[in-house]
């Protein structure tokens, strides 16, 4: 890991797009078709303050930008079907999800922990070890 990824450092105009489960790439910022902005729902401080608990990170929940394709299970972009999609562009960090999923800890926590690393990819310490924010980590953690 970079120890520059633990800081508030904000790339320069960069996106950087991703997805639960499998995510990697790099693409231009549009959003993704359908993509509405989306106030974030109460139950996210709690779930960001976790996630920054458990990556023993701290962020800015407020610095991020919400969107959500409403009424869809995935959504598309350049690398495939995605259920939520997280990006630098210039100072801001813009996550988007899909409608299905708004209410799915993992999928949100998934998206805020790349907000904490300020990276794609999926260093397993983080993503499955401290918080277990993969698929099979969290249906591991939860039985
Ligand atoms: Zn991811």
């Amino acid at each position: 890991m970079r120890p520059a990824s633990i800081h508030r450092k904000f790339a320069p105009a960069l996106a950087i797009w991703l997805v639960a489960a499998s995510c990697t790439g790099l693409e231009p910022s549009a959003l993704p078709d359908g993509a509405v902005p989306m106030a974030a729902p109460a139950q996210y401080s709690e779930w960001y303050a976790r996630t920054e608990a458990c990556a023993e990170l701290s962020g800015a929940l407020e610095g991020i930008e919400w969107y959500v394709v409403p009424d869809v299970a995935t959504f598309e972009t350049s690398i495939g079907e995605k259920v939520g999609l997280w990006e630098r562009v210039g100072d801001v960090s813009r996550i988007t999800i899909a409608g299905y999923y708004v209410e799915n800890e993992m999928v949100v926590r998934h998206e805020m922990l790349h907000d904490l690393l300020e990276r794609t990819g999926h260093p397993p310490e983080y993503f499955v070890n401290r918080c277990h924010l993969t698929w099979e980590s969290w249906d591991a953690a939860e039985s």
